[in-house]
Parts: C-alpha cells; sequence; structure tokens
C-alpha cells in the first residue's frame, strides 16, 4: 500500500539518478512529491477539430496517426519525427525535433492529444513539437487537453516524468493527508478541505479551482506565520519578570541635563517602553526609527529607570566602534550620577571613568551587581559573563532577539528570569510585515527626526556626469569632509558590468583620486580589518571610502557628507534609503548621488522615488509591492521566513488570517493537527 510516507522510488520506474535530483529536490516521500507545487501552468485546455485550427494558435487537438516517421537531417546532425493526425475534420503535420524515441511511444493507430503551437506560417500548417499523451476513455489526460502544470525542474527530470510521478502519487496518497486547517475556518473563508486543495493546485478543472486551492495554501502560509507569533507573545505573557517601577524625578533630571530636548515622538516610545517594563512579564519590544532619529538617549532614559530599580542593562551593538560609541554617550549622560557603566568587548574591558581595568574583575563585578549598564557588541553573550538580576536586554541595529539569544540570556542571568527585551532597528518595517513576521513584538515607531537637519540633496547622475561627480567630491574633500563610494559587488564581475569594490578601489586610487587618501571595506574582511578601516574612517585617516553595502548597519561618521551609490538600480529603495542616511548626520549640507549602470533606463522611475522622498516607510513598502519580501531586506534579514506562495503585500488576506490566529492560538490543543502543523513549523521559522 502506497502512502503518504512512502519513498518515491516506490512510485515505479525511477532510477537512481532521478532519485538523488529529487532529493536535492527535498523530495524523498510521496507526500513530499504532493506538497511540491507547480510553478505555473500551460493552458492547453482549449481543444479544437483539425480544421479551426489557425497559425499562430495555442490548443489541443485529439485524432488518429495515420503517419509516423524519423527522418534523419545529416547536414543539421538532427533527427525530425514527422506525423500525420487526423479527426473527422481534417488532418495536420506534426513535427518533433530530436525526439527520435517518440516513434518507440506511439504508433500509427493511436489515439493521441496533441497540445501545443502551430506554426506561423500561411502555408502548410503545422504543429510544432507538441506535448503528446495517448488517451483512452476512461482516463483524463495529464500532459495535454487541460491546464497542465509545470514545475521547477533541473535539466535532468522531464516535465513528463515528474508530472506523472505527483499525478500517480496524489492518486494513491491524498486520502492519508489529514485536515489541520479548523473546519470554521475553511468555511467562513469559503476554502476548499486540503485533499481538495492538494488535486486542485496541481491538476485544477479550470483557473477557478485552481485559484481557490491557491488561496488556501497562501491563507494557510500567513496563518500559520500569525500563529507561531501569537505562541510567542502568549509564551511571554506566562514567563515572569522583573516589574520596573518608574521612577520620575530621575527622568525629569535626565531630561534636563540633555543638551537638547527630546522630540515627541521619542518621548511618546520612551513612555511605552517605561509603562511596558511596569508590568511583571518581560517586554518584547522593537524600537522602529529612521537613521539619527534619536533612538539611543531613548534607551539610556530606559536603562536609568532599571538602574534606579537596582537592576542590571545590558546594551549590544554590531560593531566595537558602535559599542565604544554608545559608552561614551551613556558615560556622558550619566556623568555625575551614580550609575555605573562598563564597556566589555574583545578589544576594551572599561568601567566608568577609569581606564582599562582588569577583564576578570570587571567579569566578577558584572556578576556581582557592582555594574549597572553594560555595553559590548552583539558577542557579549558568548561572554563567560553572568548577570545579575539583569532585567533589560538592548540590542541595536538587529529586529529581534532570536530564540537562542533569549534562551542564553535567561540561562546567564541569577534565577534565571527573563529580562525585557529592546532591539534597535533603522529598517522601517511595513506594516504586513509587522503584522505577521513581528507580529510576536510590539512595536514602538520614531517616525519623524529632530529638527535642525539639513534635507539631504539626492540626485540621480546621468553617465556623461561621471567626471563631474569625481570633481564635486573633491570640492567636498576640499571642504575637509569624507565621501563614501557604493559599489554592489565585491569581486571583478565584467560580465554583469557592475562595479566591484576591490576593482573600484584600485582604479579611483591610481587614477582620478590619486594623491587622496582612500580606504576600502567589504563583508569579506575579518572584524578587525573593518574595525581599523572604520575607525581610521572615524578619525579622518580616510577621505573616501569605497566599500559595499555593508556600511549599512554602522558607525556614525558625522563628517561624512556625501555618498556615491554605483549601479543604484541593483539596490531595494529602502536599502538606498538606508544608505542615503550615512550621510546628513550633522549641520553640513550632504548629498547621496545615485549613478545607474548604463542600460537601467527601465529602472529610472523606481530610483526617482528615492529622490522624490525621504519616507523610509513608504519607501519600503513600495519595495515590497514591486520587489516582493526577499530583496527589501535582503542577505541581512536572512531570518525572514521564506513564504513559498503568499505575498506580503496581501494585506487583506494578512489581516483575515491574523484576526482567525487570534482566535485560535489559546485553543491549539483542540486541534492535535494544527498544533503538530505549527510545532514543525516554529521549528524552521524561528522568527529570528
Ligand atoms: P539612531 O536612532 O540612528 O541611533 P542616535 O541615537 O545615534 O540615532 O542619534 C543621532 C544624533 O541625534 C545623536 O548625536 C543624538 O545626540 C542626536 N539627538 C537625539 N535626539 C535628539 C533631539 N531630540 N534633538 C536633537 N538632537 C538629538
Ligand atoms: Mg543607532
Amino acid at each position: 500500500m502506497i502512502s503518504g510516507q512512502t519513498p518515491v522510488r516506490e512510485l515505479g520506474r525511477i532510477g537512481k539518478v532521478t532519485e538523488k535530483y529529487l532529493k536535492a529536490l527535498g523530495i524523498e516521500t510521496c507526500k513530499d512529491l504532493i506538497f511540491y507545487f507547480p510553478r505555473r501552468f500551460d493552458d492547453f485546455s482549449v481543444c479544437v477539430p483539425i480544421k479551426d485550427l489557425k497559425s499562430n494558435m495555442i490548443a489541443t487537438v485529439y485524432g488518429r496517426i495515420d503517419m509516423l516517421v524519423n527522418r534523419r537531417l545529416k547536414k543539421r546532425r538532427m533527427t525530425i519525427t514527422e506525423a500525420l493526425v487526423s479527426d473527422e475534420t481534417g488532418s495536420i503535420k506534426v513535427v518533433w525535433f530530436n525526439q527520435s524515441f517518440i516513434v518507440k511511444n506511439l504508433t500509427v493507430g493511436d489515439y493521441v492529444n496533441l497540445s501545443g503551437k502551430t506554426n506561423d506560417a500561411y502555408y502548410d500548417l503545422q504543429l510544432v513539437s507538441p506535448a503528446y499523451e495517448k488517451v483512452n476513455n476512461d482516463s483524463s489526460a495529464i500532459h495535454t487537453s487541460r491546464l497542465v502544470p509545470v514545475y521547477s525542474l533541473p535539466a535532468g527530470i522531464s516535465q513528463k516524468q515528474f508530472r506523472s510521478l505527483v499525478h500517480s502519487a496524489l492518486s494513491h496518497c491524498t486520502h492519508d493527508v489529514r485536515e489541520w486547517m479548523p473546519e470554521e475556518v475553511l468555511q467562513n473563508e469559503m476554502l476548499p478541505g486540503i485533499q481538495t486543495a492538494l488535486q486542485d493546485i496541481h491538476f485544477p478543472k479550470d483557473k477557478e479551482v485552481f485559484e481557490r486551492a491557491l488561496k488556501r495554501f497562501k491563507f494557510e502560509e500567513l496563518f500559520f506565520l500569525s500563529m507561531c507569533a501569537r505562541n510567542v507573545r502568549n509564551e511571554f505573557a506566562k514567563t515572569p519578570g522583573y516589574s520596573i517601577v518608574f521612577h520620575e524625578e530621575i527622568t525629569k533630571m535626565l531630561l534636563a541635563s540633555l543638551p537638547f530636548t527630546l522630540t515627541a515622538e521619542q518621548k511618546k516610545v520612551l513612555w511605552e517602553i517605561i509603562q511596558n517594563m511596569e508590568k511583571p512579564c518581560p517586554m518584547n519590544r522593537l524600537l522602529e526609527g529612521d537613521v539619527g532619529s534619536g533612538k539611543t538617549v531613548v534607551v539610556a532614559l530606559s536603562m536609568a529607570q532599571v538602574a534606579a530599580n537596582g537592576y542590571q542593562c545590558v546594551f549590544m551593538a554590531p560593531t566595537e566602534i558602535l559599542a565604544c560609541q554608545h559608552y561614551a554617550t551613556l558615560c556622558s549622560l550619566f556623568k555625575g550620577g551614580d550609575v555605573r557603566i562598563a564597556l566589555l568587548t574583545a578589544q576594551y574591558a572599561l568601567k566608568n571613568e577609569e581606564e582599562n581595568v582588569d577583564r576578570k574583575n570587571l567579569i566578577q563585578e558584572i556578576q556581582l551587581g557592582a555594574i549597572n549598564i553594560i555595553i559590548g557588541t552583539h558577542a557579549l553573550i558568548q561572554e563567560k559573563v553572568r548577570f545579575h538580576k539583569l532585567a533589560l536586554a538592548v540590542i541595536d541595529e538587529q529586529h529581534r532577539f532570536g530564540v537562542a539569544q533569549r534562551k542564553t540570556l535567561r540561562e546567564k542571568n541569577s534565577e534565571s528570569v527573563m529580562p525585557h527585551l529592546l532591539s534597535l532597528t533603522a529598517t522601517p518595517i511595513p506594516r504586513s510585515l509587522a503584522l505577521t513576521v513581528y507580529g510576536d513584538l510590539d512595536i514602538s515607531l520614531i517616525k519623524k527626526l529632530p529638527g535642525g537637519r539639513k534635507k539631504i540633496i539626492t540626485k540621480i547622475v546621468p553617465h556623461d556626469y561621471r567626471e563631474w561627480t569625481y570633481d564635486f567630491i573633491k570640492k567636498q574633500i576640499k571642504k575637509c569632509r569624507q565621501v563614501f563610494i557604493i559599489c554592489p559587488l565585491i569581486d571583478v564581475s565584467d560580465t554583469l558590468g557592475v562595479k566591484s569594490v576591490k576593482e573600484e578601489y584600485t582604479r579611483l586610487s591610481k587614477t582620478v583620486f590619486q594623491g587622496f587618501k582612500l580606504g576600502m571595506l567589504h563583508g569579506r574582511m575579518k572584524a578587525q580589518e573593518k574595525e581599523k578601516v572604520m575607525s581610521d574612517m572615524l578619525e579622518k585617516r580616510i577621505d573616501i571610502l569605497v566599500t559595499t553595502s555593508v556600511i549599512e548597519v554602522g558607525v556614525d561618521i558625522p563628517n561624512a557628507s556625501m555618498i556615491l551609490i554605483e549601479g543604484a538600480e541593483r539596490f531595494g529603495l529602502a536599502q538606498l534609503h538606508q544608505l542615503r542616511g550615512r550621510v546628513g548626520r550633522s549641520t553640513h549640507q550632504s548629498y547621496c548621488f545615485l549613478l545607474p549602470t548604463d542600460d537601467a533606463k527601465g529602472e529610472l522611475a523606481r530610483l526617482k522615488a528615492v529622490v522624490d522622498s525621504t519616507d523610509g516607510f513608504a519607501l519600503a513598502e513600495k519595495d515590497l509591492e514591486l520587489r516582493g519580501q526577499g530583496d527589501v531586506f535582503g542577505a541581512r534579514q536572512s531570518g525572514l521566513p521564506q513564504l513559498k506562495l503568499a505575498s506580503l503585500s496581501d494585506f487583506d488576506l494578512i489581516q483575515s488570517t491574523r484576526r482567525w490566529a487570534e482566535l485560535y492560538s489559546d485553543r491549539m490543543n483542540e486541534f492535535p493537527f494544527l498544533k503538530k502543523r505549527i510545532e514543525t513549523m516554529q521549528g524552521t521559522v524561528h522568527l529570528e
């Protein structure tokens, strides 16, 4: 008996090689096979009598083979298979190229379906390389005369072979697949049951039933995603945490000591955080604000509350340099007070106003609770350090705490208590993502930058203006400013005509910018090398930094006033916006020049959006619409679950799946199949 768990090879006639190919596609069992959905369909559903065929028509005819021969064309070294097929209305010539085996599969007298395209000649109409299928009355066709599924397959497996396997697996084991969606959901949303949906996603009767099946699977994907998010939320709500009592006088005092006043939005998000931390269960929050929106001071003020309650905080940055910057910022903010701050990274062990302290001692002090705020890199939690009453963990430039990070924090904490978690990001997260992928987090938003910043002048630069642009850069450097030049790739890749960092660095150093101080930075350099380059940049030992988009997440270099982006069309809008945010961080007028590649004419309209808009959210949403999620967040967001079918721009579907997830997340025990399904998914998604 063939069931869902039966290995595909038992479906018959599968060689070792095919089996290997299938395995590479993740297909080992019959169930895997039926969950491998088609990429598209060939619409061969139009069946016509032979006499009604016209040139350049995609159609299916049904007829008897009258003649079938192979002809070898010696000159062109190919074999042509020719056939004549007739029905009651007429005959048509059929040709196939280099498929001589056809004469073994078909013979004169066979009744066949032929699906394909007629040639566009006015005379001598013929069907060219059509799909063929012998049909007898009792079996319906799967390769012809219908919507025929086409799969993404490696060259070694033919569509026909794969399609037959899927068909056979479906007929043997669809009944084996149990429904996991609650009946109520399916009925209300008018979605087909799993068995119907599986049948219709591969071999639909018409487009309509296919759409319904597709909608079911899309719904499912988004529903599961929402469910996973709800689960994490519920878990947090049940976990005990530290309640942080609000000390108003401390916030007031610190606010008075700032050289600026907080913007309305900074105040709002600070208040959200303070209120959240008062609760007896841990916060799980994302603080989202454009580069330069002033997230750090909000963090500092939140930490002041935690310290006043006698608890500890950690602040983790993506690089050593950023950690140092945060350390300096916090030290100066808390100057003269009794908050004790430490910096602990691979390179440094520093403590309030004291120079290099003994590392071991520092770690001990942290463990004893003598330090209120510990600043480090993201690797801080891998250190030997243990925390004492750690009540707030902040992670900079990361979208969330991963499952593993949360676990470690908890394990390293005294009493194994989960601290309040706050992630900071400058990436604008579109609403649809906030509802699904980030549905487990509460989100605090700073939309506007503090006043007093000059608008960054953004321009698309035509190619003829390259030299002019270089002169412009030289003028900036004469004014003691610094410049970023962004290239899309690291290595030489002439085929793409895309500037690579190494190539460009060498070229510019030897020609245009001879005599200037150039630096190079890319993702394949060692962490230490990168740090060195960034600190050189910070201390103005570099005029021009040629780099990939690694500087997207990065240090504040207020003196940088210009960013030139090569091959700009290769970046997403949100990413370009992010890159632009590297300049304009002080009072100097700053510039962002986008230099598209020669043949990027079609992309100019898209790039224009970056010129016209300074709203990161609008740009991210536009990007999501235009390019799909994978591109919006790029490699940096590799943790994002890859949706197979659903689209994160399908806002209506997202909202309804979310409503259902809210209804059902507490009732999982009533639906064991659903529960199992979501648990498997949670294992792979992680929501990191
Ligand atoms: P980001 O949100 O990108 O981390 P930062 O916290 O580094 O931004 O803040 C950028 C700069 O803006 C810092 O120099 C900070 O002192 C300054 N800043 C923060 N808040 C305000 C404000 N309300 N008014 C003026 N400047 C501010
Ligand atoms: Mg920051």
